[in-house]
Order: structure tokens, then C-alpha cells, then sequence
């Protein structure tokens, strides 16, 4: 029989990087709250301000939430965060690898710093964050490791090139996460977002949008909440069976 959080389980504690807004901030609230398994999540992003609002929406709903700032970008930074947060709370359960940038360009214009800055934070971070992470599941003998990479790095995306190089990345870390650590109960999968409405994509030309709405199966564009809904399904009691899937949530564009 399925057991629930309220039941036999202790409260989860979840990581999940770039909350601040967006995807990261979505997949937070619903790890927070009822239909997400009443997750305790550490909030962590480089700016204290927009944690702290999330934090107190969350607590006002009866949630439980903390803040850790951190730039996923400088690795031991995010290492000691990761780590802070384990020891605070005496466990770490779930880790969401979600904050990601674009520095978009063509190959043949792309500068060698616009590559490195994207393969830092949407790559190398999931890399050092899930060895981090991965001490203290092991501990727990209970992980649900979640990192969100982009239909761009299955298809590619012209103007990507770093971008998707990042995201095609996480496919193998991923892999070889769940190969490795299987075996202590630590699950690790890839959710893939399609086209999703966020700032990341808020400055596309109208008929951009209008474009790729039109390549899509379901006829309209992602919601955060449909990444959201995903991440706490992966991340949840009842997916132990499930590692080293990618999962890609994206209208039926790819149906990769
Ligand atoms: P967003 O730009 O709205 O939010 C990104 C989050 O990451 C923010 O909280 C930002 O503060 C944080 N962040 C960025 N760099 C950071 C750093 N160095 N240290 C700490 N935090 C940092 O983006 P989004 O659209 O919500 O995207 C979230 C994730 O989903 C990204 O990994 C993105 O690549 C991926 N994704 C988004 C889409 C989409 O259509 N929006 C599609 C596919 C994949």
C-alpha cells in the first residue's frame, strides 16, 4: 500500500536553486504544499529579497520554507550552501536543479565567455550540487534528485549552442547519477520544459510565440504549473521505479 507523508514518512526536506521566480519559484510552492507532499524547501537564489516573499506566501499558507542565498555559479559557495542546509535540518531529501540562464548567439559569433558562463551555471552547478546533495541522501538512504534541462538539448536550437550543450549535458550527469546511486534509495531524473511562459521567454516577438504555439500537439503554450506538476511527481514516495528518465514536458513538440 502507497504510504503519505502524514502517515509514516518524515517531513522531506527539498532544494530547490533559482527560486526566486518562474519555474523554480512554481516547483516550489507545489513541493510546499499538500499536492507537492508537504515538502520543507530551502529556497535558494542570489538575491535574499524575492526568497524572503516567497517564504513568507508559503508559511502563510501552512507550508514550511526557508531561504538560502547562494550564486550557483561559484562552487563552493553552492556547495556550502547545499551543505548548511543538510546540517540545519539533519537531512536533505530532494534537490531541484533549476536556476538557468541564456547568453543566446550564433556559433560563429558565440565568445568563449558567453560559452563558459552558461556551461558554469546550467551544467558544472548541477554537477556540484547533486555531489553534495548526494552525501547527505546517502545518509538518509532516501533521494529524489531533479534536474531541469530544456527540450533545446535534445533537439538543439540554433542560437543555443551553449545553451543546449548545458542542457544535453545534464542528460549524462543525470544518467550516471542514477546509475551510481540507485543503490541508496536516490532516484535522479531530467524534466525537460518545452515552451513555457517566464521571463526567460517573455521578451519573444509576438509571432514568435504564435509560431511555436502552432508547433505544439495541445495547442497552447507551458505553464510553470505544468513543470511544477512534474517535478512533484518525480520527487514524490510513489516514483522510486523511476531514474534516469528524461521527461519532457512540452506540448507534444518533440514527443522525444
Ligand atoms: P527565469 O530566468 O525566469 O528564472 C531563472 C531562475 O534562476 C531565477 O530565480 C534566477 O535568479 C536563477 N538564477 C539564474 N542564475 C543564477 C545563479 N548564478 N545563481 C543562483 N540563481 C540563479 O527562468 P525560467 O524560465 O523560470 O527557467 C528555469 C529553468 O527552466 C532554467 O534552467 C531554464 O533553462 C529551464 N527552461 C525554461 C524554459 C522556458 O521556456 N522558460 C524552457 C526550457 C527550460
Amino acid at each position: 500500500m502507497t504510504q503519505t507523508p502524514t502517515e509514516t514518512v518524515p517531513t522531506r526536506v527539498a532544494i530547490v536553486t533559482g527560486a526566486s521566480r518562474g519555474i523554480g519559484r512554481a516547483i516550489a510552492q507545489r513541493l510546499a504544499s499538500p499536492a507537492g507532499g508537504l515538502r520543507h524547501v530551502v529556497l535558494m537564489a542570489r538575491s535574499e529579497a524575492p526568497l524572503k516573499d516567497l517564504q513568507a506566501q508559503i508559511v502563510g499558507s501552512g507550508g514550511k520554507a526557508s531561504v538560502a542565498v547562494a550564486d550557483v555559479a561559484d562552487s563552493k559557495a553552492l556547495a556550502s550552501a547545499i551543505e548548511k542546509a543538510a546540517a540545519d535540518h539533519g537531512r536533505l531529501d530532494i534537490l531541484v536543479n533549476n536556476a538557468g540562464i541564456t547568453k543566446d548567439g550564433l556559433v560563429l559569433r558565440m565568445s568563449d565567455e558567453d560559452w563558459a558562463a552558461v556551461i558554469q551555471t546550467n551544467l558544472t552547478s548541477a554537477f556540484v550540487a547533486c555531489r553534495a546533495a548526494a552525501r547527505a541522501m546517502m545518509k538518509g538512504r532516501f533521494g529524489r534528485i531533479v534536474n531541469i534541462s530544456s527540450t533545446s538539448g535534445l533537439v538543439g536550437n540554433a542560437g543555443q549552442a551553449n545553451y543546449a550543450a548545458a542542457k544535453a549535458g545534464l542528460l549524462g550527469l543525470t544518467k550516471t547519477i542514477a546509475r551510481e546511486l540507485g543503490g541508496k534509495g536516490i532516484t535522479a531524473n531530467v524534466v525537460a520544459p518545452g515552451f513555457i511562459q517566464t521571463d526567460m521567454t517573455e521578451h519573444l516577438p509576438a509571432d514568435i510565440k504564435e509560431k511555436i504555439t502552432g508547433m505544439l500537439a495541445v495547442g497552447r503554450l507551458g505553464t510553470v504549473d505544468d513543470i511544477a506538476a512534474a517535478v512533484a511527481y518525480v520527487t514524490s514516495e510513489d516514483a522510486g521505479f523511476l531514474t534516469g528518465q528524461t521527461i519532457c514536458v512540452d506540448g507534444g513538440m518533440t514527443m522525444c
